[in-house]
């Protein structure tokens, strides 16, 4: 499959602005191979246009239908071959390892999302049957179910060129609810999107679904992602990126004529805390693993261990210690663009201009333009206390440790964390006995908290919940990762007093399906 540059809109590859981009070799920063057209205007109202046309052919396709769909794409990926994963590695500095890992994690969401529409559980079917006998009113039969949204707009994100991208979780999630997708390509990897849109196109025709039903547009000014945020037709926005950006998106959802959603990841600097038994026993091997978990991906994950807490005391101190002599041995590894490596380093420009922070190891310096050096910084609680900012998320391969003087301190010091992704508890079962508030703390703060491991590393699976309270998402209620995420796109709709043969099959007396659904109050397959 050739890649031209051009937005798929679509069957229509298009290039009608006269505006384009390059993508850039993160390694040097010198342009890559093909020009890009940046979408125009006209083009992003054609793409939502031809979303919602297909959206009335598209919400009534079965289940297994838009099963099929997804399955279909996720072999169209896989047929991409090493095209794929060489482009992408041109275009992120990526290893072929992660890519290739990557690529797998992308096909079995989408397979993860097939399943579910198969299995139809998603769909929360409720059935109260009627009572026309009650006194002192009768009782109307009322079912209701989950239907899409409508057109959604999806945000490419840079950090995970496959399984967050074009064919990632939000748009396996989206199409899976029943919402046509037009994807907002991110500028950083316009090659790899250009070929995973082919593919979804290619699975689109091959299984008979609407032209419309998907779409990508790239571009590198803000412009292009706000037409789509403004675009009347469109009903959600997700979003994986900078708190900026996510909050511009939200901001701009907000004040349209008729408000949206807005699914926003925008990342966090997951706390661990370091309990004193656990420190005492695994000193050794917690020290190792952090060092991994904050570099792993050049520290490019959004659950990356950017904060940690612990007590000051012997123990910590070696553990401390060890972690920065850990950093050391580790090699820079080389970052997505330019600016997210400009902003790592400012970041850590910044805190080290802090009188409370001192560096307890750096990891080797790197050779290529984007290479990112790691760093182990440290202060105290105290610090942290007087000057919030210092938690921020530095984006990269940085940790920073709050050392406590007592308890207290650590109580502290969690009652003021903002939202975040994760926050992860190193301890024993003696040290959650001692520190049991922590974990109703964390809980309000996180909306994933780990025992004994480290965030980086997010299964795809039912239960996953990648989300968290603000700022670290937009909206604390749902998860970008896990089949769960499919809920993002639907709304319940409830049928009242309907005859049988003109209600959706899901809510039918006979349950074709043979769906679980909540029959006046139990849960069943049966006939009604
Ligand atoms: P970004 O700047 O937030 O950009 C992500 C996408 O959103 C791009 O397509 C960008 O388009 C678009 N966008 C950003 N601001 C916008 C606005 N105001 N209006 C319309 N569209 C907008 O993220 P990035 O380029 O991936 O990296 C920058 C920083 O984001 C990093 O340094 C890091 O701090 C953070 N980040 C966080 C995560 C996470 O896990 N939550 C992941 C990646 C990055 P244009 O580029 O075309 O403007």
């Amino acid at each position: 499959m050739q890649i031209e540059g051009k937005q798929l809109i679509g069957n229509e590859n298009s290039a009608k602005s006269g505006m384009s981009f390059f993508a850039k070799n993160p390694k040097d920063n010198a342009n890559l191979d093909v020009e890009f057209n940046e979408a125009s205007k006209a083009e992003i109202d054609a793409a939502v246009n031809l979303a919602q046309k297909a959206f009335e052919i598209y919400k009534g396709k079965s289940a297994s239908e838009k099963a099929d769909f997804l399955d279909r794409i996720a072999e169209e990926i896989l047929a991409l071959g090493d095209t794929l994963i060489e482009r992408c590695m041109l275009e992120t500095a990526l290893p072929e390892g992660r890519l290739v890992g990557e690529r797998g994690r992308t096909v079995n969401q989408l397979k993860a999302f097939a399943k579910v529409l198969r299995d139809g559980t998603w769909l929360d079917a409720r059935i109260d049957t009627a009572l026309p006998d009650r006194q002192p009113l009768p009782k109307p039969d009322i079912r209701q179910m989950h239907i899409p949204l409508g057109p959604v707009g999806i945000f490419g994100a840079s950090n995970f060129p496959l399984a967050f991208s074009v064919a990632g979780g939000d748009t396996a999630s989206a199409l899976a609810a029943g919402c046509p997708v037009i994807v907002k390509g991110h500028p950083a990897h316009p090659g790899t999107s250009e070929l995973v849109g082919k593919a979804i196109i290619v699975a689109a025709k091959a299984t008979g679904m609407p032209e419309g039903v998907f779409s990508l547009v790239q571009g590198t000014t803000t412009d292009v992602g706000m037409a789509m945020v403004n675009h009347p037709l469109i009903k959600a926005i997700g979003f994986t990126g900078s708190f900026r950006g996510g909050k511009a998106l939200f901001d701009a959802a907000v004040k349209r004529p008729e408000p949206i959603p807005v699914y926003a990841e925008m990342g966090s600097s997951n706390p661990v805390f370091l309990l004193p038994g656990a420190v005492k026993e695994r000193g050794e091997a917690i020290a190792t693993g952090l060092a991994g978990s904050v570099t792993l991906g050049v520290g490019q994950f959004c659950t990356n261990p950017g904060v940690v807490i612990g007590l000051a005391n012997e123990e910590t101190e070696v553990l401390i210690t060890k972690t920065g002599e850990k950093m050391a041995e580790i090699d820079a590894g080389n970052m997505l663009t330019e600016g997210i490596r400009k902003a790592f380093d400012a970041g850590i420009s910044k805190l080290k201009n802090e009188a409370s922070v001192s560096t307890i190891g750096e990891g080797k310096k790197g050779e290529t333009y984007n290479s990112a050096q790691g760093q182990i910084l440290k202060t105290d609680v105290k610090s942290l206390l007087a000057n919030p900012d210092l938690a921020e998320e530095v984006f990269g391969p940085s940790s920073i440790v709050f050392s406590a003087d007592n308890k207290e301190e650590i109580i502290e010091a969690a009652r003021q964390l903002k939202g975040h992704l994760t926050a992860t508890i190193q301890g024993t079962e003696a040290d959650l006995e001692e520190y049991k508030e922590l974990i109703s703390i964390l809980q309000e703060k996180a909306g994933r908290v780990l025992f004994n491991g480290f965030p980086t590393g997010v299964e795809v699976c039912d239960s996953m919940v990648h989300g968290g309270p603000f700022p670290s998402t937009t909206d604390s209620r749902t998860t970008s990762v896990g089949t769960a995420a499919i809920k993002r796109f639907a709304r319940p709709v409830c049928f009242q007093s309907f005859p049988n043969a003109f209600l959706p099959d899901e809510l039918k007396n006979e349950n074709p399906l043979k769906i679980w659904r909540l029959v006046n109050g139990e849960l069943s397959k049966e006939t009604i």
